[in-house]
């Protein structure tokens, strides 16, 4: 089986070497994009099997690169998993209206952050199709 393929959008440096250090020790597969324009590009020719979406970004915000990845019937699939700041209020209540499967708070806790991104894996939304 092949190593699921995440693909991290966020501008930070330091935020995207940490995600990515993680998801590679636990053996994922990382695809990354700084900008949500290159993320909506990535998702598209690459259909990875989740994306984590740093919502404050220069340019397109994160929701708004998650519902334009929601309305696209390439890429309406991939479960997006949102990422911010803790302190900033009312964004989770947004990621979920804007398409977000899940809310990952900053500062992420590294010794859980690839669990917890496992998980999403498994809760994929289109698995209603069964039962
Ligand atoms: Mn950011």
């Amino acid at each position: 089986m092949k190593p699921p393929r995440i693909l991290i959008v966020e501008d930070n440096p330091m935020n995207m070497e940490l995600a990515t250090d993680l998801l590679e020790v636990a053996g994922f597969t990382v695809l990354s994009a700084t900008t949500a324009e290159d993320g909506l590009v990535l998702a598209s020719t690459e259909q990875p099997d989740l994306i984590l979406m740093d919502i404050g970004l220069p340019g397109m915000d994160g929701l708004e690169a998650t519902r334009r990845l929601k309305q696209n019937h390439a890429t309406t699939h991939i479960p997006v998993v949102a990422v911010s700041a803790s302190v900033m209020s009312g964004d989770e209540a947004k990621a979920f209206v804007a398409g977000c499967c899940a809310y990952i708070s900053r500062p992420i806790d590294t010794r859980q952050f690839a669990k917890l991104v496992a998980g999403y894996l498994v809760a994929k939304p289109q698995a209603e199709s069964a039962s």
